[in-house]
């Protein structure tokens, strides 16, 4: 069975990476050289931009990925997996002689880790699949953006949602040590602590120096900021320089890989609705913390049911 959303649903394009999460556990780490015996293997389908997408689509939105694959039995159980959440995947295509991308995750007992990721068919999308689907992002009210795709790539949509007066939103993660500064020239950006410290040479340590950070993001050129602080909630300053402090739920927290993913889609979601930024960062906050409290990307994706309870 697929879901599907209803009609006049906030439609969101989301151009953005699709991985396969192998998780090795094992009682510790091995050291370079060692072979160990492992306890369990768990594959679970991830990558940004594919969360992003489904955290989109249970939050309610009609939602298209833009991103390639490989042709292999990754690929497959990838897309599948998408299918099944009712997104839309017609920009969505196989790199033949390629690999899906992986994420490989080793984790010893005390949850200490250590992740090689390989991007594979992610590393291959490019400028011209983007253009391909023009008009698929042209007619939606939201286009969400993160960095495991390459940047040309990247810059291409957001050039194209800007011609069609579509929102950009981009969370710039993971964090990369020299962004280009075009990158900012969106909407919306919502790093979390460590992106926004690279993105302004501003060390984050307090929400006052959040607060710092977010007007250097708007100075940087981004019309509306949102720092996420993990444990601590986010803060935001909004296109009229209304700052404010949004509290984080209370929750006990077992697995945050991807709490700032749910966050980005839910931020997308309550703009393309017509909330203002303070609103769709509570909003955005409350999908962050029930993911928060579930094990694995795709399947922490929380429900439009489950963050209206903690909302409420
Ligand atoms: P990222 O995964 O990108 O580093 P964060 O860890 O900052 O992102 O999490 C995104 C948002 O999810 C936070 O702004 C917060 O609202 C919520 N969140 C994350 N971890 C917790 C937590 N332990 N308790 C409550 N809320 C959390």
């Amino acid at each position: 069975m697929t879901n599907s959303a209803p009609q006049n649903s906030p439609r969101i394009v989301v151009v953005g990476s699709i991985n396969m999460d192998l998780v090795v556990r094992s009682a510790r780490l091995p050291a370079p050289g060692e072979t160990l015996i492992g306890n369990s293997l768990s594959e679970i389908p991830g990558g940004k931009g594919a969360n992003q997408a489904v955290g989109a689509a249970r939050l309610g939105a009609d939602v298209s990925l833009i991103g390639r694959l490989g042709d292999d039995g990754f690929g497959d159980t990838l897309r599948r997996a998408l299918v099944v959440e009712g997104i839309q995947l017609d920009g969505v295509e196989r790199t033949r002689k390629c690999c899906s991308g992986v994420a490989i995750i080793g984790v010893e007992d005390s949850g200490q880790n250590c992740i090689t990721v390989v991007p594979g068919a992610n590393g291959r999308l490019m400028p011209a699949d983007v253009q391909k689907q023009a008009q698929a992002i042209a007619r939606v009210d939201v286009l969400l953006l993160q960095l495991e795709v390459p940047i040309p790539t990247v810059l291409a949509a957001m050039e194209l949602a800007r011609t069609n007066d579509v929102v950009t939103i981009l969370d710039p993660a993971p964090a990369i040590r020299d962004y280009p500064p075009e990158l900012l020239n969106v909407d919306v950006v919502c790093p979390n602590e460590s992106e926004a410290a690279l993105l302004t040479g501003i060390e984050i340590t307090t929400t006052e120096s959040a607060h710092r950070a977010a007007e250097k993001l708007q100075q940087l050129g981004a019309r509306q900021v949102v720092i996420t602080l993990g444990d601590k909630g986010a803060v935001f300053r909004d296109a009229s320089g209304h700052t404010g402090h949004l509290t984080p739920f209370p929750v006990t927290a077992v697995d945050t890989t991807a709490a700032g993913d749910a966050f980005a889609a839910a931020l997308g979601i309550r703009l393309a609705e017509g909330g203002s930024l303070q609103d769709a960062g509570r909003f955005a906050c409350a999908a962050g913390a029930v993911a928060a409290t579930r094990k694995g990307a795709q399947p922490g994706m929380p429900s439009r049911e489950d963050v209206n309870e903690l909302l409420n």
